[in-house]
This record gives C-alpha cells, structure tokens and sequence, in this order.
C-alpha cells in the first residue's frame, strides 16, 4: 500500500463547502516537475477566501488550499533542484487553481520555487510568508518612486502585510504610523517599530475635502475602500501609496484631485505573477532586513487542525500578526 500524508481538503456539495484533514498519496498530487515535503505554511487573507464556505476563488474541487508553503525537495525532474534542497513558494495560483501547502506533500511547476535564502529557516520564510513577500514589494515600490519627509503610514497594521510592512520600515529607519481599528494591539505595533499609533476610526470618514495636510511621506495599505481614497489626500507632495489589499472594501470613492495637485503616485502590488529575478531580490532583502526577533513577535503557531476556525477569523480581521501552520504537528 502506498504511504499516505496528511492534508487540509476542501470539498463542494449540495450543502456548501467543507474543510476536513484527510489521508492522501502521492498519486493524488497535481502534475508538476518537483515534489516537496512541507515543512511550513501559513494564513493569509486569501487562504480565509479559499478555506471559507464562500470558496470564491477555488478553481477546482476537491482543492487543497495553502497558497505558500517552504520545505525540503523529495523529488525533481528539473535539473535546477534536487532532494534535499530548501524551498519557498509563493504565488502562481497555488492553493487555488492549483493544490498548496495545506499538505506534508505538495507537486508544482519547478519555475514556481525560488531556493530559500540564506538566513532564513523554512519556519521564519513562513512566518513571513506571501503577507510579507508583499510588504517587501510594496516597500520597495515606495523606494523606487521616493519615500519623502514626514512618517511612513501602513494601514491594516495589526494584519498580516501590516505587521511585517511596519517592522521594515522601522528597520529602514522611517518613522512608521501604524493605522488599527484594534487599540489594544497598541503595545504590539510599537514593539514593531511604529512610532505613531493612529486610530481606524480617524480615518474611516468618507471624503469630504479632496486634500487635507500634507502628512505621510509615504503608505503601504492594505485595506483599500474608503480609508485609501482619505489617505490619498493626506500624502505628501509627489509622495507614493503602495495599494496592497482591500480588507476595508474593493470601491475607491476617491477623486483626482491628490493626484493633478499633490503628484500622487498610486502603486498597484501584485505579488503572484512575481518573475523570479523580482522574487529572490525579495526574499534576499527580507532575510536580510527584517529583524528575526520582530518576526518571532509576530507569530501565531497553529496546525492543519486549526486552519478552518482560523481562515474565518482572517476575513474578520480578528487575526494578529502572522499565523505559521506546522502541518507536521
Ligand atoms: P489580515 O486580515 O491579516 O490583515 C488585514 C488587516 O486590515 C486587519 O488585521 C485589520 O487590521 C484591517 N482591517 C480588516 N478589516 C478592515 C476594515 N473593514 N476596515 C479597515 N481595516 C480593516 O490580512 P493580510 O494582511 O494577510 O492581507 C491584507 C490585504 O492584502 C488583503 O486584502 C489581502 O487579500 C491583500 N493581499 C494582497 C496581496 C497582493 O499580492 N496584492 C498579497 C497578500 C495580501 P487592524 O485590526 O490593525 O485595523
């Protein structure tokens, strides 16, 4: 009998959808050129999207979710891995049209991977994971185009992409205003390395005047809607926003005005269609930037078990930090 693993199966009936850890063999994988033992995975907004009985952006049933993972290679056919190499994968559609790292055993495309990078174990790449991949990107989209004077402001602070987004910009040396509807996360973000704690509710108002003080030098936001289309009119002149995520809605009731009188850039971050040059550059700068006692802070352990009462709490926003699943515990 082949040997079985253990993985976080989501199934589609008449009833709606169902998370439940099964056994599965190798035979069940996914085509690919390399099979790796999961070490690591981790909860991301979209995972939330994926596990939940909305499913929305599962192309394919039964669907193993988890759209990042890092592990050792089992198995290659492409001569540029072989057993017993690290890896990390973020992006590509994994753990939506293709199954992911809610596994012990995932296959995928070996142009997927990238090697894990010095400095970093196959735990800390996770407790980074996509959320933190794309913190990078967006900070370094912000450097790209010029961070100006005054703090850097990152919206969603407690989240994910927040938490790692202030951490490095702290480490970078930018005064960082740490935007969170949750007070009590207060302590946490300026453990981070925020400077300034701004309340969601200060700027939740929808817009009124198109531009106000010329406050923030630069932003990463990862809530979108109202709040961005506020913060737009808040950037300093010719200063950038790194628009990451829409945990606070899709709709940007914005004007022009920021951008015809201010020059505001509004930076689009796509962190799945990453070519694999962009993805090592990232990954080396994380590993080596951000400070591991930080993202030690960061990190809420959980397993396979744990994943559908957590995939809810994301999508709630109830979640701090970054959550690290072990799927071998
Ligand atoms: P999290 O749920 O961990 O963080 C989102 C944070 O946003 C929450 O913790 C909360 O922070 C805040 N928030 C939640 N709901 C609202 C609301 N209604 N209004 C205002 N603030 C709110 O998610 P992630 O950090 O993992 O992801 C954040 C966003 O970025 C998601 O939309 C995700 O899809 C997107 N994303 C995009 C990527 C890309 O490639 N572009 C890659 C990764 C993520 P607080 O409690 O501090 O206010």
């Amino acid at each position: 009998m082949s040997e079985t693993f253990k993985a976080l199966v989501v199934d589609k009936d008449d009833n709606g959808t169902q998370a439940t850890v099964k056994d599965l063999t190798l035979a069940d994988l996914p085509e690919g050129e390399v099979t790796v033992a999961v070490e690591y995975s981790c909860v991301n907004y979209k995972d939330g999207l994926c596990i939940g009985p909305g499913g929305g952006l599962v192309r394919n049933y039964p669907h193993v979710p988890g759209i990042d993972f890092a592990g050792t290679v089992e198995a290659s056919s492409d001569d540029r891995y072989k057993p017993g190499d690290k890896v990390v994968l973020t992006g590509w559609r994994v753990g939506e049209a293709h199954w992911g790292g809610y596994s012990q055993k995932a296959r995928v495309k070996a142009d997927w991977l990238v090697p894990l990078p010095d400095g970093l174990t196959t735990r800390q790449a996770m407790a980074v994971g996509t959320a933190g991949f794309t913190s990078m990107l967006a900070v370094q989209a912000l450097e790209d185009h010029g961070i100006k004077s005054g703090p850097v402001l990152v919206t969603g602070a407690a989240g994910g992409v927040g938490s790692v987004a202030v951490a490095l910009l702290a480490a970078m040396g930018h005064e960082v205003a740490a935007v969170t509807g949750r007070p009590e996360q207060a302590d946490y973000l300026t453990g981070l390395g925020a400077t300034q704690i701004v309340a969601r509710e200060d700027l939740a108002e929808t817009v009124k005047r198109p531009l106000e003080g010329e406050t923030w030098g630069g932003c990463v936001d990862a809530v979108g809607g109202a709040m961005l289309a506020r913060v737009l009119g808040q950037m300093q002149y010719g200063a950038s926003v790194s628009a990451v995520g829409l945990a606070g809605g899709a709709g940007l009731p914005a004007t022009v005005i920021p951008f015809l009188l201010r020059g505001v850039n509004l930076l689009g971050i796509d962190s799945v269609m990453q070519p694999y040059d962009n993805r090592v550059r990232a990954w080396a700068r994380l590993a080596e930037l951000l400070p591991m006692d930080k993202l030690e802070a960061m990190v809420v352990p959980a397993t396979l078990g744990d994943l559908p009462k957590l995939g809810a709490d994301i999508l709630k926003g109830q979640v701090r930090g970054r959550v690290v699943v072990d799927v071998n515990a």
